[in-house]
């Protein structure tokens, strides 16, 4: 009988009230929180993109981990869109692997490239085991950046989508990778990185769409030449 009526008395005890009070007093401290932090990141983040100057990478990447909803909102609301974001974010990720991914023998580094960037007349054929085996045609710049990347010694690879990383990296265990995509692609192969624990470094294509999209050669070159003495360049034309 009076186990019965416990739980009542406890609900309607003093002490009871004060802990749900307490509870959503702490409930909106948080979230007041949360909101300031997300707009003052949201602040840094306009403010980076103005200057085109990274303020507190080490301090923004785990927070917009964690708040890349609300931040997202903030920046919105001060005029950042989401593709300059997710670059910003890209650029972020890149800043910090830098000096870890310099550090990796360029024999233990890859570099994955969507097969979009080929000549719509590509040639070449797919395997499984190496993706697209380019044969320097002519048709497109692949033809000229692969034998350039090949020759410093990076494992180049032109395949037709992330399953196909995954496959790769487990055959051929490269400890750094670079990866080719549109924006949307490289932050997917960034966060892979991540979960693989693999050092990344992400370039982003000019244009998007399935076929014969561009990309500035020169920042593949630049980002492939991290950590080398000479840097890699293309070839020049006659
Ligand atoms: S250069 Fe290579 S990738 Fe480009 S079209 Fe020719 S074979 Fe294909």
């Amino acid at each position: 009988m009076i186990a019965e009526y416990l739980p009542v008395a406890l609900f309607d005890s003093p002490v009871w009230n004060s802990i749900v009070y307490l509870l959503g007093e702490l409930v909106i401290i948080i979230l007041v929180l949360w909101v300031i932090l997300s707009f003052l990141i949201g602040c840094l983040i306009a403010l980076s993109i103005k200057k085109k100057k990274m303020y507190l990478p080490k301090l923004l990447r785990p927070v917009l981990t964690l708040m890349e909803g609300t931040v997202k909102l903030f920046c919105m609301m001060l005029g950042v869109d989401s593709a300059q974001l997710m670059e910003f974010l890209i650029g972020i990720d890149n800043q910090m692997n830098y000096s870890a991914f310099a550090k990796v023998p360029v024999e233990k580094r890859a570099v994955f490239i969507p097969l979009c960037l080929r000549s719509a007349k590509c040639p070449a054929r797919l395997s499984p085991d190496v993706g697209i085996s380019c044969i320097s045609c002519g048709k497109c710049p692949l033809g000229d950046a692969i034998p350039v990347l090949k020759d410093a010694g990076y494992m180049t690879f032109i395949i037709p989508g992330s399953t196909f990383i995954k496959r790769l990296v487990k055959k051929y265990r490269p400890q750094a990778m670079i990866g080719v995509g549109c924006l949307m692609e490289v932050k997917e192969g960034l966060a892979l990185g991540r979960k693989i624990s693999m050092t990344t470094i992400g370039v982003v294509t000019a244009t998007d769409g399935c076929v014969e999209t561009t990309m500035n050669y020169d920042s593949l070159m630049q980002a492939a030449s991290i950590g080398l003495e000479k840097p890699l360049s293309m070839p020049k034309k006659e």
